[in-house]
């Protein structure tokens, strides 16, 4: 039987994919190979790499002058990665700091620049986006980093900041395919695949032509930019598997009406547990009102006493991974694009009845 699975990464996928790519497991349409045995040059994986890159394109209306590549590492190996393949003739990068995903980019790009970190949330435990008009950026600044939505935080942008004539970069991991974009507000787009796209191991980079210039001489081979954009990302073998889960799962995404359809149900799915959560003092949303994310929830009982209790009541009702992440305490519930809106009211249902029995 399938649960309800909240976590945060790795995380749910949509069924339909898994069970498509149950049935092509043994013979991938006829090729009388499974996908995973297949070498990433033959003609069969060519197929799959260039339709899931096509519809990843499709998807995001990604523009022909950006590059998109596959890679491994995860967003934690970009975090170095970043400043190798930006930093050019520049000394200093720019970040803001909404909570520990940026502050664990922080502490990797200070290995190899300078960090000016222009805003942060930390004064009030990462619970709010700091407003633009309090960012200290610098004009000479290689780039300037953000983490669009932090996934343990439950803290995302709803409005996209003006980084001037500076690349502005996102970490998008937990939030990538959630909503419709204007990827030319951006110069990079990255992330790792496990939370909103598929398996782990996969890491995505959408990347602006022209910041190909910018890699320094030690960037290591398989984590140039440049040199796999010429690759097709095929410097190294790629994360072949994930790619082609990656791909079935944007083919889910244009059968579901694209993204302006998946930030609709997106939304109907996080309203429903904020008004949930605000009409009760029963529990409560730490993150300020206009930066709640649509995609990861933590809230906590008022009596955490009650926690393991609450954890085990909704496990009995196949309601899964919602322990808050350990920094945080409390609860989290994801809602990616592969929950059903069904996870969201089952989830609804079970904290009004939680609540009945211990209030
Ligand atoms: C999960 C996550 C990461 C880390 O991803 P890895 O693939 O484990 O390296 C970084 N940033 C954000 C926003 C995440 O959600």
């Amino acid at each position: 039987m399938r649960v309800f699975n909240f976590s945060a990464g790795p995380a749910v996928l949509p069924e339909a994919v898994l069970q498509r790519a149950a049935e092509e497991m043994l013979d991938w349409r006829g090729s009388g190979m499974s996908v995973m045995e297949m070498s990433h040059r033959g003609k069969e994986f060519m197929s799959i790499a260039h339709s899931a890159e096509a519809n990843f394109r499709q998807l995001l209306s990604i523009p022909s002058h950006y590059k998109v590549l596959f890679l491994q590492g995860g967003a934690m190996a970009m975090n170095a990665l970043i400043p190798m393949n930006l930093l050019g003739r520049h000394r200093s990068a720019d970040y803001v700091n909404t909570g520990i995903w940026s502050s664990k980019s922080i502490s990797e790009a200070k290995k190899y620049c300078q960090v000016n970190v222009a805003a942060s949330s930390e004064d009030k435990d990462f619970t709010y986006v700091p407003a633009q008009s309090t960012w200290k950026l610098d004009p000479q600044a290689a780039y300037l980093h953000i983490c669009s939505n932090e996934t343990i935080g439950g803290v995302e942008y709803h409005w996209l900041p003006d980084a001037g004539n500076v690349p502005l970069v996102a970490d998008m991991s937990s939030n990538i395919l959630s909503t419709v974009i204007n990827v030319s507000d951006y110069a990079v787009i990255y992330g790792g695949a496990q939370k909103n796209i598929g398996p782990a191991g996969l890491t995505f980079v959408i990347v602006r032509d022209d910041l190909l210039e910018r890699a320094l001489d030690i960037t290591p081979t398989v984590f140039h930019w440049k040199e796999q954009a010429e690759h097709e990302s095929m410097v190294n073998t790629p994360p072949t598997y994930g790619i082609y889960m990656a791909g079935l799962v944007f083919e889910w995404l244009q059968q579901q009406g694209g993204l302006a359809a998946i930030e609709k149900m997106n939304a109907e799915k996080a309203s429903r547990l904020y008004n949930y959560l605000d009409s009760t003092d029963f529990y409560s949303s730490p993150v300020s009102i206009n930066d709640r994310s649509r995609m990861n929830i933590p809230f906590h009982l008022h009596d955490t006493r009650l926690n393991d209790s609450f954890l085990d009541g909704a496990q009995e009702r196949g309601l899964l991974q919602l322990k808050g992440h350990r920094s945080v305490g409390g609860m989290r519930a994801s809602l990616y694009n592969a929950m059903p809106i069904d996870g969201v009211i089952a989830l609804v249902n079970y904290l009004r009845d939680f609540e009945k029995h211990h209030a």
